[in-house]
């Protein structure tokens, strides 16, 4: 098992609107995160280019205004969510794709990108990809423009949504443990993440919001984080650990553009 960025798909309607102008389309997938989160392999950037082809439908869901009758006898209308399927009005001519080794690497990019077929040739590029891949591919390609490694360049789109490094649990299935802060206190806390496991991201805990062990947070559906650090620390025996009054943190430390330079 790998910890991956994870991503969810934008919805295809989106995505169909995004691309709307742009004719020709070059589909650039993720060999390794989005992979394993089924939202960037080769059978999602397959999948993408057929529907923006026109050659398979896409499913959708609208909302319709339907009528009832309440328990008084009044008439009333409520929205619900209707199940749709269709097909792109105005295909798209798609010029050639490609499942990047790890998109978020500038070296790979540069090596694959500028030389993929159908770049040359495409509006606008769709990234499926977490943000990092999708900005990385956005930079290489800006760069090989300015190089005269491609012709033009291309609009460039990202068709995921990314949530958080997680663990996972079975393929296309995650869990939230760690939000890269920069200032790791798994140490201290038998190695449950409260920055992640507490509602609050409190330093200090539990709040006054706990009921039985979950949390105000989610309407008591999620464990607190702090009962699980202190059922935790005492299992280790450990409970000292827990007396500790932590200060608070300065999250705007971690809110600007972060460098790491290991060499
Ligand atoms: S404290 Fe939590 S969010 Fe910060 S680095 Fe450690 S595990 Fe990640
Ligand atoms: S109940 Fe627990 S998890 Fe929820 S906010 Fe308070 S300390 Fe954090």
């Amino acid at each position: 098992m790998i910890n991956v960025i994870i991503t969810t798909k934008k919805p295809i309607t989106e995505i169909i609107e995004l691309v709307k102008d742009s004719e020709k389309l070059f589909i650039a997938g993720c060999g390794s995160c989005s992979t394993v989160c089924l939202t960037g392999g080769e059978n999602q950037v397959s999948e993408m280019a057929e529907i923006l082809e026109g050659k398979k439908p896409y499913s959708f869901q609208e909302p319709v205004e339907e009528e009832y009758v309440d328990k008084k006898g009044r008439t009333k209308t409520k929205t619900i969510m209707v199940d749709r399927e269709e097909t792109v009005k105005e295909p798209h001519v798609i010029t050639g794709t490609i499942v990047l080794e790890e998109p978020c690497d500038r070296r790979l990019d540069t090596k694959e990108l500028p030389k993929a077929d159908g770049i040359n040739e495409a509006d606008a590029v769709i990234v499926m990809s977490c943000g990092v891949g999708m900005q990385t591919v956005y930079e290489t390609l800006i760069k090989a423009k300015e190089r005269g490694k491609i012709q033009k360049m291309p609009m460039v789109f990202v068709s995921n949504d990314t949530h958080f490094i997680g663990q996972t649990q079975r393929i296309g299935v995650f869990t939230e443990l760690c939000r890269g802060c920069g200032d790791c206190m798994l140490n201290e806390t038998g190695g449950i993440c409260p920055v992640v496991r507490c509602g609050k991201g409190l330093m200090n805990g539990p709040c006054g919001g706990m009921i039985d062990g979950k949390c105000e947070v989610k309407d008591y559906t999620l464990d607190c984080g702090w009962a699980l650090v202190y059922q935790r620390l005492k299992l280790l025996d450990e409970l000292r650990a827990y007396e500790k009054i932590r200060e608070p943190r300065d999250y705007a430390r971690f809110y600007a553009t972060r460098d790491v330079n290991n060499r």
